[in-house]
């Protein structure tokens, strides 16, 4: 239930364009303050960063924009899970400061797309099934940041490349937000919440734990094959399923995201999932 009044929270700000958000920003120049860049459509895991971020910081600043550069397939964006009123609402209950909320017009006055490459980390997994994806995520990534100014910026492990590509932007342009990697939240099955889960049916819902039921299995019992047997494996499991169309899964380092053919090859290899599910698109990964 929403209390609105005095009672709970002085109030949270609900910041619809660039000009607000400045304004917002320079009323607290001497704050430090935690950003979470969301496209909406919230579930325990968004939460659990907006709470990270209220514990570390004197205040927390949400954003929700489904930024169309982003989506390499039209159709995704279409079908994108919209529930902004229960969004706001959440944010409001967990005590969040403002939420940035702008106009695809506010952010893109003109389209120019910014390209950003990192050998490997922006031309692999992700990079290679979703063309100009991580150059959309960057676009709009550099517009958030520099409206925000954030001391500490929340991101989830769930989108592991974007969270790595993300980090070395920062790192090249000589950034001043501090990045901060957030576990994974799951539901019980295992299943990564995601956004995307809301378009999938019940059946599809214990379908899904297929990802992480593969990745569990590789971990709990890593070193019973090489990294290359694994692959093997996980993507035979997805060919024994015909509800899913597999995009990869491989088991790459976690740093240079290069191929582990041998388990003395990393010291950090982490296994990585896509794969569509009827026409949802799900995406997982665990440190092994
Ligand atoms: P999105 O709205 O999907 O763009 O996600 C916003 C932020 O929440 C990103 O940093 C995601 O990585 C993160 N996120 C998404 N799903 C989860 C999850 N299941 N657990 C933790 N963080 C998540």
């Amino acid at each position: 239930m929403v209390s609105f009044g005095a009672t709970k929270y002085v109030k949270m700000e609900i910041l619809k364009s660039s000009e607000a958000l400045i304004e917002w920003r320079n009323q607290w120049s001497s704050a430090t303050i935690g950003f979470v860049p969301t496209m909406g459509a919230f579930h325990l895991g968004h939460l659990s960063l907006m709470l990270k971020s209220k514990k570390d910081n004197d205040k927390t600043l949400a954003s929700i924009f489904v930024n169309p550069t982003q989506f390499n397939d039209p159709k995704d964006f279409i079908h994108y899970p919209n529930t902004i009123e229960a969004d706001i609402k959440m944010l409001y209950d967990l005590g969040v400061d403002a939420v940035f909320i702008p106009e695809v017009q506010d952010m893109y006055p003109e389209i120019s797309i910014e390209h950003f490459h990192v050998p490997l980390l922006t031309e692999s997994l992700e990079a290679k099934m979703r063309p100009g994806h991580f150059d959309g995520v960057i676009t709009i990534i550099r517009k958030l940041f520099d409206l925000a100014r954030a001391t500490k910026v929340y991101l989830g492990e769930k989108d592991f490349q974007q969270l790595s590509i993300i980090s070395a932007w920062v790192k090249k342009e000589n950034r001043s937000e501090i990045i901060i990697p957030c576990p994974t939240h799951r539901e019980e099955s295992g299943l990564a919440m995601s956004s995307r889960n809301q378009r999938l049916n019940a059946e599809q819902l214990e379908q899904a734990a297929l990802l992480y039921q593969i990745l569990n299995t590789v971990k709990e019992n890593k070193f019973n094959n090489t990294p290359v047997e694994w692959e093997l494996w996980g993507r035979s499991q997805f060919a024994q399923t015909p509800h899913f169309r597999l995009d990869y899964f491989e088991i790459i380092d976690a740093e240079t995201f290069g191929p582990v053919a041998d388990w003395s090859d990393s010291d950090q290899p982490i296994a990585v999932v896509a794969a569509f599910l009827g026409e949802v698109r799900l995406i997982d990964n665990m440190r092994l």
